[in-house]
């Protein structure tokens, strides 16, 4: 999502004009390309429509489109995926550069590396395992097939092997951007810290999506799995405890977090609580995987999991197979609801919103935000009876090896997180946005003050609901004002600018006004209430690398006042604006009844 930056026709004309002419595929909204590109899974960014959508086939025509976009003013929208959960790669506003024919990949053995394109998604990466029959080997990307290499990565990307081998961008060697000059460069760790080339390499590692320019090109090492014949276990259990089992099954999930589990082991688990599901209150969906062998994994079960039906099911519904077999097939059916539900000709597209935390996994904070979610999930089910939505509160396992290194590393600062935890909620008719925001607002804020710091957010699972002055604080920390400095050595003019980008740096002890530094779409969002920052008791804040807690104030600085938005005011904002902006169509590629094009829709 963009900053608004108003582009006349004229100007758009001239672009469009240059691109056709130099043989860049370029499309306008009467085109079928342009809806294939515009075409989303979540209907708030249903009326998302750019003046164009630019389609490079190289790095050469990005080059080109940068430049002459830079030179006119006319911002640009990156997408690779397609699958922010806040449709970052969405817009109303200037050019749509989408990344999909970029999508090369090449895996040398020899060297155990493998090169991508910008473009390529995970499914591109794992099939030159599969078809070349590589067992035992891993690349350490996404759990889905579908999500953008380069949006995961840039995000810091945390893999279903994070544990074993880091965050998806600790295994990145080399980056290749277009800076917002139009110049190619390719990044990596030459072991000077004092290179802008180096510092920049640093933040793409966690900060880079959108922010400095477009990367064109990665390269990353390819891992050996622990298995000597190549095997993972993978499986999927789906607990569905009866009301009378309540206090059972709280005190075993408290139990399960809890435990510190060896790094070989991930298991994310999914709360899930379904309107349309009657049977019971809540269900707990397991998805597991393991670098070895069946009995290793069943043995660690017994010594882990106190609950005696929990460790039996585990163990029952998990298989051992061939590592390729593994990223052919179970990854994608692991994930086969998320991957329907974020594809936009899927008959299941519906309204999601967002929010996520940064959990470490000491007994307060579990305690809390596993009664905190259990409560929640009965006040929605008892609130919006009889509706279709849903509340889901997904767990992605973190910590092992992605816990090893400094949180000044890389851009990715929350490298103590145990559990990044998301909320998400998702409903069929428009009708409910308002009810489901003013249910979201008050569920985070009650499980924020458990997050890291008391606000920390992964930002692969972003929040669309937070203002420019806190975004970067909630992402990145600490790392923030290296991130601004860096900024401002690689695109002084702010060209990538959007609502949660990395600022040019911001005046020290400044207080910002209320709303001063709300982006032109967010002003137009209600601004409800305030809060001095820091003042909430933090669990699981910050602590230094021996563990010991940092004070709030020599880690984090306070600047002063945040804004809380008022989600429930968000309420048809995203659609009301884009409804505006433009003529809109059905689109074919979104499923839907696009036939009613023929009637004059
Ligand atoms: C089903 C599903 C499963 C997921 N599982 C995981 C998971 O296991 N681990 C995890 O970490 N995350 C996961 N995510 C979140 C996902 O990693 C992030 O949403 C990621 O940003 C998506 O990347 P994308 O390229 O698909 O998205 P896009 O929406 O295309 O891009 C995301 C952001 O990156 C920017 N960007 C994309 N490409 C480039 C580029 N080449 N240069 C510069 N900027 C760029 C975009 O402008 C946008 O800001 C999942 C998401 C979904 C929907």
């Amino acid at each position: 999502m963009d900053a608004i930056i108003s582009v006349s026709k004229a100007e758009m004309d001239a672009i469009v004009g240059v691109f056709k002419s130099k043989k860049i595929p370029v499309y306008e909204p009467e085109d079928e390309e342009y809806q294939r590109s515009v075409a989303v899974a979540n209907l708030l960014y249903r009326f998302t429509r750019p003046s164009c959508v630019v389609q490079p086939e190289n790095s050469s025509q990005v080059q080109t489109i940068v430049k002459e976009a830079k030179q006119r003013n006319i911002p640009i929208t990156i997408k690779n995926g397609g699958h922010s959960y806040a449709g970052f790669s969405t817009t109303d506003n200037g050019i749509l550069l989408d990344l999909l024919r970029m999508k090369k990949v090449n895996l040398d053995m020899e060297s155990k590396t493998v090169t991508l394109e910008g473009g390529a998604r995970w499914g591109n990466a794992y099939s030159k395992l599969v078809s070349g029959r590589h067992d035992g080997y891993i690349i350490n990307g996404g759990r889905c097939p579908t999500v953008g290499v380069s949006g995961f990565i840039l995000g810091g990307g945390l893999g279903p092997f994070t544990r074993s081998f880091g965050m998806g961008c600790d295994s990145l060697l080399e980056a290749t951007i277009v800076t917002s000059d139009g110049k190619e460069i390719t990044l990596k760790d030459s072991g000077n810290p004092k290179s802008d080339e180096d510092r920049l390499f640093w933040a793409l590692r966690g900060a880079g999506g959108g922010n400095f320019g477009v990367v064109v090109g990665l390269k990353m090492s390819v891992q050996k799995l622990q298995n000597k014949e190549g095997m993972v276990v993978a499986g999927i259990y789906m607990w569905s405890p009866k009301l009378k089992d309540m206090d059972e099954f709280m005190t075993a999930m408290k139990d399960f977090y809890t435990t510190n589990w060896e790094t070989q082991m991930t298991i994310d688990s999914s709360w899930v609580c379904d309107l349309q599901q009657t049977t019971s209150d809540l269900a707990v969906r397991f998805l597991v995987y393991y670098d070895g062998s069946k009995d290793d994994f069943d043995n660690l079960i017994d010594r882990s999991v106190k609950h005696k039906d929990l460790a039996k099911n585990l163990k029952r519904r998990s298989l051992a197979e061939k590592s390729t077999r593994f990223l052919h097939e179970t990854l994608a059916s692991q994930w086969l609801e998320e991957i329907i539900k974020s594809t936009p000709s899927s008959s299941k597209r519906s309204y999601a919103i967002y929010s996520s935390f940064v959990f470490k996994n000491n007994k307060k904070t579990i305690e809390s935000a596993t009664a905190i979610i259990r409560d929640e999930m009965k006040i929605f089910r008892g609130k919006f009876a009889g509706e279709k939505a849903l509340l889901q509160v997904t767990w992605i396992h973190s910590g092992g090896e992605a816990s090893k290194k400094k949180r000044e590393a890389t851009a990715f600062r929350w490298r103590d997180c145990i559990y990044h935890t998301y909320i998400m909620l998702q409903w069929d008719e428009k009708w409910l946005e308002k009810d489901m925001r003013g249910f979201l607002e008050k569920f985070k804020e009650k499980l924020r003050p458990f997050s890291m710091m008391g606000r920390a957010v992964f930002i692969n699972f972003p929040d669309m609901a937070m203002q420019q002055n806190t975004h970067e604080r909630a992402y990145f920390g600490n790392n923030r004002q290296e991130l601004q400095r860096i900024k401002k050595i690689w695109d002084k003019d702010n060209f990538f600018n959007w609502n949660q980008g990395v600022r040019l740096p911001q005046p020290k002890g400044r207080t910002p006004a209320p709303g001063a530094e709300i982006s032109a779409r967010m002003t137009r969002m209600a601004v409800s209430s305030f809060t001095a920052a820091g003042i909430i008791e933090m669990e699981g804040g910050d602590d230094d690398d021996r563990g010991n807690p940092v004070p709030l104030a020599a880690d984090e600085e306070v600047l002063g006042q945040e804004v809380l938005v008022d989600e429930q005011a968000l309420t048809d904002t995203i659609a009301g604006e884009h409804w505006e902006s433009g003529i809109p169509r059905w689109n074919k590629f979104e499923g839907g009844i696009y036939g009613l094009n023929d009637l004059g829709f």
